[in-house]
């Protein structure tokens, strides 16, 4: 496959001050829609699965069509595990030919999570496989995985340092006020926790949840120290809203090349807007 560690990516946007995307792909249309958009924006890509997706595409199939995908770009392209389970999961990944996982240990106790993550990075550090870990917790639901509001809780920024030095992760995804899939209200950020982590963590931090919070607050929350930003659920939305309006519009409607195609199209443009909002538009 022609794609890059993550680590790569994220190095030199942590050293120019943006954010690359951590775009989901949930089938064949997202990742065309994705992968077109950043190469026509001459933007560093990651291109990342959860576990949910493996199952549902296949992961034969995401191996096979991310390397279709990635045949005749000129962009640097991470592949990604999003919110790995466990230590087998991720080194599945790794075997498949992910450069990079998630393992996601944060809804164990603080030392649990050393533990856990310190294994992963030992393992895919051997191998040029980059590695993203989550401290604190971040409420709604990803997947199978649902995190009561009152059970989220924020990133301690005394406790970054020791579990940037004990794991020697690559990226640090951090809880300061989003939540995965649909808001209930307006998310607000807490922006002087981020920039007290990013002044303790010198190294570039991931901001998960980001469908549904305000452009403006994404850009300043990339300007405090966010490098990579995950969305998912605008780009499910996007696709949706194309199909439905089609639906409506023509009952008569039953070529899914009619109705994909322009759901297609709607990821592609969202992506390309994300893009802009990032800064990482020209930057590979
Ligand atoms: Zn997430």
């Amino acid at each position: 496959m022609n794609i890059v560690p993550m680590a790569d990516i994220l190095e030199d946007a942590n050293r120019k001050n943006y954010a690359v995307g951590g775009f989901n792909i949930n089938n064949m249309e997202f990742l065309q829609g994705i992968i077109e958009a950043a190469e026509e924006s001459k933007s560093p890509l990651i291109l990342q699965t959860s576990e949910g997706a493996m199952r549902y595409i296949g992961k034969d199939y995401v191996i096979s069509m991310v390397e279709a995908a990635t045949k005749n770009i000129t962009i640097p392209v991470a592949l990604h595990l999003d919110h790995g389970s466990s230590f087998a999961k991720t080194m599945e990944c790794i075997r498949l030919g992910y450069s990079s996982v998630m393992i996601d240990g944060s809804h164990e106790p603080f030392a649990e999570n050393i533990k856990l993550t310190r294994k992963v990075v030992e393992a895919a550090h051997s191998v040029g496989v980059t590695v993203e870990a989550e401290l604190g917790k971040l409420g709604g639901t990803e997947d199978d995985l649902t995190v009561d509001e009152k059970d989220a809780t924020f990133t301690k920024p005394e406790e970054v340092v020791e579990f940037v030095e004990k794991t020697g992760v690559d990226a640090l995804a951090i809880a300061i006020g989003t939540a995965h899939g649909v808001y209930q209200g307006e998310p607000e950020l807490d922006f002087d926790r981020l920039k007290e982590i990013n002044e303790k963590a010198n190294m570039p931090l991931v901001l998960h949840g980001a469908s549904g919070v305000s452009d403006d607050d994404v850009r300043r929350a990339v300007s405090l120290g966010i490098n990579k930003v995950n969305v998912n659920t605008d780009f499910q939305q996007v696709f949706t809203a194309k199909l439905r309006q089609l639906f409506s519009e023509d009952a008569d409607l039953y070529d899914p090349r009619k109705y994909c195609g322009p759901g297609r199209e709607a990821i592609k443009e969202k992506v390309k807007e994300k893009i802009e909002i990032l800064g990482s538009k020209n930057k590979a």
